[in-house]
């Protein structure tokens, strides 16, 4: 057993129990393969998703798909990375299809085998515990550990900081919403924007769209503290939603004009609705939230008839691989206040990172695993 593949995992073993911190080995990497030590992990509500049941994978299993860490060792045919680099994982794809090779890797062919499959293509798993192998490889790579295996389709390389950890939801929920503002909509500067739902894929929304100079910005919670949290962050307007009611009207008194751009991080018939409700004709309602299922919606064919479009968005049409970077930039240059909407545990506080999640009054905790040497 070679010493620096061994670490400590957050080990889900039955849907709806606690997560189990266990000592783990990663396997002998593939040539293809990253070791990474992980600095900051961030929880994202897919994560929260399969303790529910609600997204199947095998168990045992180790969750986590926001891992913000420094390489240790890589396989003998990656050549784009170096031990010593600092990298933020983001979601698998395979580079090489269709979908992939517009740029578009969030649609990728091989989406579901390479972050919900939970093993290698050959089947093998990646991790083991010591009472047999455990399940790695969710978004290539399974974070909430103190060392996850990964590759260079999914590692970014990130400038060298200190803050390594805060950079972790550039992953999933900061790319998510602030690639749907800047990467499917595309608002210019004036232009007005709904975002329902302030937790972290509404707050990388709205950071995007006062970065990309939106005006008005509403943002719609029902948390009072996430509320003056929005404002804090540029928000113009935010609302309750029995403020804004199901015909939106209460939204339309406020704004007196129309919306150009909704963006729906809730995923309900209620909030695809008011979000419909609210947008000018034309304008583009973007729905980001993973359901589950089917999860079937009734809309008017009358009402987008006037040049509304309702569209799906995964990880905000980003490719992390130009994205990270971009949204880094904006961190360094005081666009993207990610402090503002982290709160940092160490991991052995693991617990108590969930539920302040669950209940909302923290957006997204990032776990820490001992600094960056
Ligand atoms: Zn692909
Ligand atoms: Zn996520």
């Amino acid at each position: 057993m070679t010493r620096s593949r061994t670490g400590t995992a957050a080990v889900l073993r039955e849907v709806g129990g606690a997560l189990q911190r266990t000592e783990i080995v990663c396997n002998e990497l593939r040539p293809d393969e990253l070791l990474v030590r992980m600095v900051g992990a961030g929880i994202c509500h897919t994560d929260l998703s399969v303790m529910e049941g609600v997204v199947p994978v095998p168990l045992p299993v180790v969750l986590g798909h926001e891992g913000a860490g420094v390489v240790i060792e890589r396989g003998s045919a990656v050549t784009s990375l170096e031990v010593g680099d600092h990298v933020v994982l983001s979601f698998d794809a395979c580079r090489a299809c269709r979908a992939c090779q517009r740029g578009l890797p969030g649609y990728c062919t091989h989406a579901r085998a390479l972050n919900y499959a939970c093993a290698r293509s050959d089947g093998t798993t990646t991790l083991r515990d010591a009472t047999g192998p455990v399940h790695g490889g969710w978004f290539g790579q399974s974070s909430l550990a103190s060392i996850a295996l990964a590759s260079e389709r999914n590692a970014v390389r990130v400038p060298r900081s200190n803050e390594l950890a805060l950079l972790a939801p550039l992953g999933c929920g900061i790319q998510t919403g602030a690639g749907t503002v800047l990467r499917a909509l595309k608002p210019s500067p004036g232009q007005g924007i709904a975002i329902f739902g302030a937790g972290a894929v509404g707050a990388g929304a709205l950071m995007a769209a006062v970065a990309a100079r939106c005006s008005p910005i509403v943002v719609i919670d029902p948390l009072p503290s996430r509320r003056q949290l929005a404002l804090e962050l540029g928000a113009t307007h935010a609302l309750a939603p029995d403020e804004v009611g199901e015909r939106s009207s209460g939204l339309r008194k406020v704004l007196g004009g129309t919306l150009d751009f909704c963006v729906d991080t809730v995923g309900t018939q209620a909030v695809i609705t008011q979000a419909l409700n609210a947008l000018g004709a034309p304008g583009v309602c973007a729905t980001l939230a993973l359901r589950g299922g089917a999860n079937p919606v009734s809309i008017s064919q009358t009402h987008l008839l006037y040049g509304r479009t309702l569209v799906g968005v995964i990880e905000g049409d980003a490719d992390p691989h130009t994205f990270i970077p971009e949204l880094v930039r904006m961190w360094r240059a005081g666009q993207l206040p990610l402090e503002r909407v982290i709160q940092t545990f160490p991991f052995d506080r693991l617990d108590e990172a969930l539920a302040k999640m669950r209940d909302g009054s923290v957006v997204k905790p990032v776990l820490t695993f001992g600094g960056i040497e």
